[in-house]
Order: structure tokens, then sequence, then C-alpha cells
């Protein structure tokens, strides 16, 4: 199939056009943002939809784990990624009553990149669809909000979107669905996720860089105490700082006002008592309400989900912008051949499901023994107990100490890009 084209006006009158084009992303997340880089830069032509004006949004995380670093290597935009305002953690340090512990340890991977990239999800997300926008078969369309799939045959063959002069069809032999965790798409399509609800919610803030700071091993810290556990990350000029919770008490913290939210930290981590004092308005504060789920399912014929629309996960190790980058660099790999040919068949989506879908399992499985043996009991005790025996274990064995580095920085199965 050619570039995208304008191929015909619609005799609909509220339908402003009609354009073809052999891949339409819908969602300009890390996921959309990805897959579209990738499949431009093959020369397919591609067309990604975003509903917002920008890509500057409420605070969705702005981790980028070793896999995405090794991947945009493989392109040759690793060096550039890094030209970019960011910092680096490796692993962070947490406060137990028995001493502190890192549980893991990104610094002795082997890799060239044996950290963790702090980079704003703005920037990064410009970034990869600037990179996107000099191949020509690469389309952008912002405020493309995606109201309906359009089925012919059974099968899925583009959407309708709503921009701001009107609705515009697009017509393609595969729409992918990264439009999040909660998809819309997903809903269309009549899947259902299976949902299991981990025990906290995050509240995630900033708080400033004052002079004389303390240095944190590793990048980032947690402290536990009071039912709380708090957690930094180091950024240039700022602290990413998050307060975990248990699930169900966000009104009662809502309700206690932000003075409850400093006295948490001052009390958790005194060192940062004043910094806690810019926190005035609950505007500076989002929540992040914590979900894990799976679809059963991931495509139906001319639709495929990809990253958090078809999987969230715990915010636990920080792993879902580095999953939904995974998933799009699996499609481009099972998919590029097909989609050049313009022939996609269920069988390759169910393909890019079956190299996914393991390792989601695994992550999620052990984001949920986490969970249950390390958070829940956290956040059900007043005072900060001892760290549990198996992370201790895990952290002075050397055999098994590379394990949990190595989940939270490639997942199990390290996923490559293939024919660079
Ligand atoms: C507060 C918070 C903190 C987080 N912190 C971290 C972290 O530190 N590390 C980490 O790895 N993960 C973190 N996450 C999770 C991470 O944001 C997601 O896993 C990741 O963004 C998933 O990428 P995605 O591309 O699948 O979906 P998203 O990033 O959600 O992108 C989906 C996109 O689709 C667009 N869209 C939705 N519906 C439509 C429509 N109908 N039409 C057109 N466009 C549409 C949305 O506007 C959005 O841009 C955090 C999430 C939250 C909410």
């Amino acid at each position: 199939m050619a570039t995208p084209t304008v191929s015909a006006r619609s005799a609909d009158e509220e339908l402003r056009d009609v354009q073809e084009t052999s891949c339409c992303i819908v969602g300009g997340g890390p996921a959309g943002a990805m897959l579209s880089l990738l499949l431009a830069r093959r020369g397919i032509p591609v067309t990604l939809l975003e509903m917002h004006k920008d890509f500057d949004r409420e605070f969705r995380g702005d981790t980028i784990h070793p896999s995405t670093l090794e991947i945009l290597d493989q392109i040759g935009l690793a060096d550039k990624l890094h030209e970019i305002p960011h910092t680096k953690i490796s692993g962070p340090t947490i406060k137990f009553a028995d001493g502190d512990l890192r549980p893991f340890d990104l610094s002795r991977l082997k890799t060239r990149f044996p950290y963790i990239l702090l980079v704003a999800q703005v920037r990064f997300l410009e970034f990869i669809t600037r990179e996107a926008a000099k191949y020509p078969s690469f389309r952008l369309v912002m405020q493309a909000n995606v109201t309906q799939l359009l089925k012919e045959n059974g099968a899925v063959r583009g959407v309708r979107y709503l921009a701001p002069d009107g609705a515009h069809e697009i017509r393609t032999p595969l729409t992918v669905g990264a439009d999040g965790r909660f998809s819309l798409l997903r809903r269309l399509a009549g899947f259902e996720p299976v949902k299991t609800s981990p025990p906290m919610d995050v509240l995630w803030f900033r708080l400033p860089k004052l002079p004389g700071e303390p240095e944190i091993v590793g990048g980032a810290l947690g402290g536990i105490g009071g039912g709380r556990i708090f957690i930094l990350l180091e950024r240039n000029d700022y602290w990413q700082a998050a307060l975990v919770f248990r699930k169900g008490q966000y009104q009662q913290l809502h309700s206690a006002g932000v003075q409850a939210i400093r006295k948490s930290i001052a009390e958790i981590e005194p060192r940062f008592a004043p910094h806690a004092e810019s926190l005035t308005d609950w505007h500076q504060i989002t929540l992040l309400s914590v979900e894990s789920s799976r679809c059963p399912l991931w495509h139906k014929p001319g639709l495929l989900l990809i990253g958090d629309a078809a999987h969230v996960m715990s915010p636990v190790g920080g792993v879902g912008i580095n999953y939904a980058i995974q998933d799009s660099v699996v499609a481009t790999n099972v998919l590029s051949g097909r989609l050049k040919s313009g022939r996609v068949s269920d069988a390759d989506l169910a393909e890019v499901q079956r190299q996914r879908e393991w390792p989601t399992r695994v992550v999620q499985s052990a984001q949920s023994f986490l969970q249950k043996r390390v958070i829940a009991g956290a956040l059900n005790t007043a005072q900060a107990g001892n760290a549990p025996w198996q992370l201790r274990m895990f952290t002075k064995i050397p055999i098994v100490r590379d394990i949990p580095p190595r989940l939270i920085a490639f997942g199990p199965r390290r996923v490559r890009l293939r024919d660079v």
C-alpha cells in the first residue's frame, strides 16, 4: 500500500474525509508512539491518532528501562535520548527496622545501560514522534478522539475519530489499540480484562530540591511507617515522590488534608520534612489508582491491543512503560513483513499475544507476590518492621541476587528488534 492518502470525501455531511493507511494506531502513549516509529522506519504507512492536543499531561511515570534503551540503541537513538535532561537510578535503598536494604541493583547488569533513565514522559514522547516524523510514511493526528471501530464481514477495518473540524475515518487492514488502561477499543471489541486488586494506591507529587541535599545511594530511597511507604526518586531539579497507602483509604486521606501527607513524610523521613512544607494543595498531587489486569484475548481480525490496553501492570518495579514498549517491538518483529504485503491474519496477531503474554504473566505474578508478602505487611503496621527474609536472601546470594534486577530491566525474556 502506498503512503496514506485522502481517498474520498463522504456524502455523509458530518464526515470530513476517509483516509487509507496500512496501520492505524490509536493512542500516542509509549506503546503507540514507539510502534509508529518502528513501523515508519520500515517504510510502512502508519497513522497515529492521539486524542489530546499535546503530550504534556498528568504525570504517568518517567522510567525508561535498560530494555528500552537497548532497543533505542539498536536503531541509533539511545545516545540522542541521553541528550534530553535526565537522571539515572540503579535501585532504591529501603529503610527497614533491621537496617537498609537494596532490593535490586541494576548497576551489576551486563548491558551498556545498567540503570533506569528518568526522562519526563512528555519529552520522551515528543522525541519518539519527532523521530518518526522523519519518515514520510508516518502521520500523526493530534486531537483525534477515536469513537468507533469500522467493521466489515466481522473484521475491524479501521476507525472513526472526531477532530475539532468534525468526523474522519481511517480505513486500514490493521488497527492497533494502544489507548491505555481505560481502552475504548478494548471495550468496543467486547474484550473484558481479568482484574486483580493490588492492596495499595499511590499518590505522586514533586518535592523541591533544597541546599545541602543528602546523597541518595542508587538515586532512589524508600521508607516505611504509619501504614505508608514513602518513595523518592532523584531528578535534576526536584524530587519525584510517591506515598503508597492501603487501597480504600483515599477519601480518608483526602479529608485529613495535605497536612496529613506532610506529617507522614516527616514521620517516615524526617530529613524531608522541610521539603514537604511545599505541599499545600491537592492539585500538586496525582492519584494512581493501582490496578493489575490482563485481557484473555488481545486480538480479533483486524485489531490488536498492546500496552496498558492489553495488560495493566502494577507499579511495583515501574515496568508499565517498558512492557508497553516491548509489546510494540514484538508487534514490529511479527507484523512488519505482513503489513508490507497487506495481509495480516488473525494468526499473526495471535503470535504477538503468544510472545508477550507469558512475560506479562510472570512479572504480574512476581508483583503479586511482593504485594502480598512485603507491601501489604508494610501498609498494615504502624512501625517499620524487619525486611522479609526472602528479600534479604535474594540480595545476598550471588546467583539469585541478579534475578530481580534482570526481571525489572528486561522482563523474563529479553526483547530485541529483528532485522534492524
Ligand atoms: C500516576 C501514574 C504513574 C505511573 N508511573 C509509572 C512509572 O513510574 N513507570 C512505569 O513504567 N509506568 C508507570 N505508570 C504506568 C504507565 O504510565 C503505563 O504503563 C504506560 O503509560 C502504558 O503505555 P500505553 O502506551 O500502553 O498507554 P498510555 O500511556 O496510557 O497511552 C494511551 C494513550 O492513548 C490515548 N487515548 C486514549 N483513548 C483514546 C481515544 N479514544 N482516541 C485517541 N487517543 C486515545 C491517551 O490520551 C494516551 O495518550 C504510571 C501510571 C500512572 C497513572
